[in-house]
Order: C-alpha cells, then sequence, then structure tokens
C-alpha cells in the first residue's frame, strides 16, 4: 500500500512512524524538509522535497497540517500538487478541519475519482505514540472502509461519524468541551486556591465526584500541579478548533453561549501568552486575572 504522510507536527510524527512497517511503503513530506529527511533516515521510508512528488505514486494521501487552510494550500497554483494526485487515489485529511472545506476539497477532489474522508483523531501525542488514538471519520462509507487499515495503524477507535465534513464536526465539539473543561477546572481551582485550599486536595476530591473530567483527571495532575507544561498541543490550535465549533452553531443557528465564550477565552489566551505556548497554560491567564496562584 503506497501511503504519502504530508504534516510531521508534533501528532503527525508519531502517526507516520506507526506505517513505517510493512504492508505500507511510505513516502513523507513536510514544509521544513530538515524533519522530513531526519524522519526518512531514522525509519527506513522515502521522503520527498515537495508535496506534488510525495503523492504522484500514492494510493493513499494522509494530510496532518495545522487547519483546513493550509490543507487547501497545497492545492495552491504552481504547486502542480493537484496535476500529481493519482487518479483512484484516497485522500484522507487528518488535521483538525472545518466541514466547509473538506466538502469544497471532497467536491473537487471527486473530478479526478478520488475520494476524500475528514479523519481528524484525538488522543495527543501519547496516543500517537501508542498507535490508541480515537478517529472521527467523515465521508462515503466505502471510502472510510478503505481508510480503515491505514488509520489502524496509529487509531484503536475508528468510528464513521456521517458524511463529509462529520469527522471535522465532531472534532470540533470534542474540543469544545476539552476547552471549557479546562478553563472551568482552572477557575475553580482559582477560587478554591483563594480560601486556601491545596489543588492536589481538591482534584483528588472531584476526581472522586461528579465534577471530574479528562481535564481534571489528567491534565491537571501532569501539567498544572508541579507546572511541567510541556508543549503537546499548542494553544493557537485550540483556539483554530473553537473557533470552528462557534461557526459550525452559528451558521446551524444552534445558540451555543458556552462554545461562544470559550472561543473567545481562548482567542484572548492565545494572544496573551503566544500561539506556541500549550494549550494547558491557559491556566495562566485565569491565574494572572484571579490574581492567585493554583498550585
Ligand atoms: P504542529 O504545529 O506540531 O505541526 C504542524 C505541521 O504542519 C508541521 O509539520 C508544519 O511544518 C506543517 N505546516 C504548518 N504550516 C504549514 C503550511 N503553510 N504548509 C505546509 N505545512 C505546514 O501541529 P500538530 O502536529 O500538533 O497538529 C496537526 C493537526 O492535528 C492540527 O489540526 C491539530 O489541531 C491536530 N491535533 C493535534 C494534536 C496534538 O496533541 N498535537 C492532537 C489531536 C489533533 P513545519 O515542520 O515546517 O513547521
Amino acid at each position: 500500500m503506497k501511503v504519502a504522510f504530508l504534516g510531521l507536527g508534533s501528532i503527525g510524527t508519531p502517526m507516520a512512524r506507526h506505517l513505517a512497517v510493512e504492508p505500507f511503503e511510505l513516502t513523507v513530506w513536510n514544509r521544513t524538509t530538515d524533519k522530513a529527511r531526519a524522519f526518512a533516515k531514522a525509519c527506513s521510508v522515502k521522503w520527498a522535497e515537495t508535496a506534488a512528488q510525495a503523492v504522484r505514486e500514492a494510493e493513499f494521501v494522509i494530510t496532518c497540517l495545522p487547519s483546513s487552510v493550509e490543507v487547501e494550500g497545497l492545492f495552491d497554483e504552481g504547486s502542480r500538487f493537484e496535476e500529481a494526485l493519482r487518479e483512484g487515489s484516497l485522500f484522507v485529511d487528518c488535521t483538525s478541519g472545518d466541514p466547509a472545506t473538506s466538502h469544497r476539497l471532497a467536491s473537487r477532489l471527486s473530478a479526478k475519482r478520488i475520494s476524500f474522508v475528514d479523519a481528524p483523531v484525538s488522543g495527543g501525542v501519547k496516543g500517537g505514540e501508542s498507535g490508541t488514538l480515537t478517529v472521527m471519520c467523515g465521508g462515503d462509507e466505502d471510502a472510510v472502509e478503505r481508510a480503515r487499515p491505514l488509520l489502524s495503524a496509529f487509531g484503536k477507535k475508528i468510528v464513521r461519524c456521517g458524511g463529509v465534513g462529520a469527522g471535522d464536526a465532531v472534532k470540533a465539539m470534542n474540543q469544545a468541551l476539552l476547552g471549557i473543561h479546562i478553563w472551568s477546572a482552572g477557575e475553580a481551582l482559582a477560587v478554591l486556591a483563594r480560601l486556601g485550599v491545596d489543588a492536589s486536595v481538591a482534584l483528588d476530591v472531584i476526581n472522586g465526584s461528579s465534577g471530574r473530567s479528562n481535564a481534571s483527571e489528567n491534565l491537571f495532575p501532569e501539567r498544572v500541579i508541579g507546572r511541567a507544561y510541556p508543549k503537546t498541543f499548542k494553544i493557537a490550535l485550540l483556539d483554530k478548533d473553537l473557533s470552528i465549533a462557534a461557526s459550525i452553531a452559528a451558521e446551524n443557528d444552534v445558540p451555543a453561549p458556552f462554545i461562544e465564550l470559550a472561543a473567545q477565552l481562548y482567542r484572548e489566551a492565545h494572544d496573551i501568552l503566544g500561539g506556541d505556548a500549550d494549550h494547558v497554560e491557559a491556566v495562566k491567564v485565569i491565574e494572572q486575572r484571579a490574581g492567585v496562584r493554583v498550585s
């Protein structure tokens, strides 16, 4: 199975590693070519200088870029990308993208009998490394089934959510929940810190109670207590995800004040902390505004 993987970022790199084994024949491409060259050397696979060269032979193309804007950007005039795509191949976009762009790409590709599946992932860098990501797919049933062997290489739970764009939509809503859980847990711990309650004690209680979440059970103990804040998922990307979630709600006439507020708060946190901060560092903004340290 000839696979081209485009985008060796924080999550793309561990995902691509699972495709560097038989029965896959992998070619990687990355905007910064040094990363592609180093990956190819370490994993004994091919690398390409341009995205067009990477996809020329590929039966399967996987993209994992920051947003749909960069995925659509591959098709820019002069890139020779579109003409290099093989007729009848399958295009799987693992970017956390937006449904409108995925629809546009799917119809553009259908002219060359290329099927499109939006297949964003969840589970973080750890899930990418262990091959246990959740993959939420949007596309025709046949296309999702064709993609399944590839997705199974790095994913454990692979679910078709609906037609093209449905994977993006589910991912955006998942991210809205993630953002809300982090922010609300941060606020709760800031209030408790002001009252003199230790964050570890508070988390111990909350994690045995009904207010617990992935944020309180995993992210806060790992990153906020001890203030480690490893950079695994940029706040710029969560800002992007929340803005997609808010747009989907607005475009579909669903009042979603929580999601809109979360989008606004993460936009502000992104501006304050800079795009390269980790998403959990949003807690620092809560602390700044409250004038209190959570831990
Ligand atoms: P990173 O910022 O770590 O990597 C982004 C990748 O996109 C890099 O390979 C970068 O290349 C490339 N890139 C950036 N801009 C362009 C461009 N204009 N043209 C071509 N390539 C470009 O992002 P992640 O790997 O963290 O995220 C990728 C996707 O996966 C995002 O949609 C994110 O929301 C999603 N995601 C991320 C998770 C995580 O834990 N990190 C978890 C789940 C989903 P270069 O090396 O040259 O900068």
